[in-house]
Order: structure tokens, then sequence, then C-alpha cells
């Protein structure tokens, strides 16, 4: 697997550093060489014309699994096929965020995205990652979600989402669906 130093895409859009603490347990991800999963949700503000940052995070690979099993069988039965039915049927294989992993549209044009990395310590590892979630994607997964699911993710963006009020309105909690 090929490994990448982690660019600008996945670093703190205030301090340019990396993520380096899982957000659900803290602990430390660069230095002790962990694996983790970095995700940043993003808006266009079509005025201005101007990229926001609603929310960017670190988790490590056990907090990413426990939350996987904590999620209804049923709902993480729906993500999945909608995954791999998607990868088959679309063939994006190159890792890029450009345009959406899951249904091809084109990042430019999304009014509100994620970007999502795998890593090991200071690098990124190449796969499918690392890769974008469109807007038209997070819709066609927050109808396969349970209300069970969706009210789990709700209180985990309430527990863990730690930006300004004003962005909370914006994240759809179902951004933090484990894909
Ligand atoms: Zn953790």
């Amino acid at each position: 697997m090929n490994e990448k130093s982690i660019d600008d895409r996945f670093r703190d859009s205030e301090t340019g550093k990396l993520i380096d603490h899982c957000l659900v347990c803290k602990s430390e991800l660069v230095l002790s060489g962990s694996e983790y999963f970095v995700e940043r949700i993003f808006r266009r503000v079509p005025d201005l014309e101007i990229i926001e940052p609603i929310f960017e995070y670190a988790m490590c690979k056990a907090c990413a699994e426990n939350m996987r099993n904590d999620l209804s069988k049923e709902s993480l039965r729906s993500i999945e096929a909608y995954f791999l039915n998607n990868l088959q049927k679309n063939e994006f294989t190159a890792s890029n965020t450009d345009t959406c992993l899951m249904t091809g549209k084109p990042i430019e044009s999304s009014a509100e995205f994620s970007f999502h990395a795998h890593c090991l310590g200071d690098k990124m590892m190449e796969s499918i990652f690392p890769y974008a979630i469109s807007d038209k994607a997070m819709d066609e997964i927050s109808e396969l979600l349970s209300q069970e699911t969706i009210d789990q993710l709700d209180d985990f963006k309430g527990k863990y989402f730690t930006g300004p009020p004003e962005l909370a309105d914006i994240l759809n909690p179902k951004r933090f669906v484990p894909l």
C-alpha cells in the first residue's frame, strides 16, 4: 500500500497542523504511529464563493470500530450494500477528492461535501482513500438509515461537535455515518 505525507486537505484548517488526537477517546495519534481516520466536512458558500470547513476531526481505528458496532445491524447492512454497489458500479478506484466516491458527482458542484483519509502516524495510506463524499451521496445514504441510527448520530454530534454554534445547525449528523 502506498503511503504519502498528509497534505493540506487533511490538516487542521486553522493551524495547518496534523489533527493528532482522537475525537472520542482523545488518544494521541501521530507520534504514537496509530491507525486512524480523518474526516473534514465543508460547505460551499455560493454568494461568497468560498469553501468553509464545518467540522474536522480524527478518529482512531478502535473508536471507529466501536461506532460501527453500536449501529443497528439493519442500518449497517444497508450502508455497506450501498457502498459496495456504488464502488462496483462506478469503478472509482483512483484515490482522489475531485469527484464523489459514491456518485461520481464533481465536488466542485457539491454544496456540501466531506473528505476522508486513512492514516498511520504522520502518513496517509492510498487505497480507495483518500476520497470525497458529495451531498448527493449523503442524501442517498440518509434514506437508508433507521430512525434509531439517526438518533444515535444526532447524539454523537451533540456530544462531540466542538465548532461554533452557527455551524452546528449546518452540520448534518449523518456525516458521522462510519463509511
Ligand atoms: Zn479513539
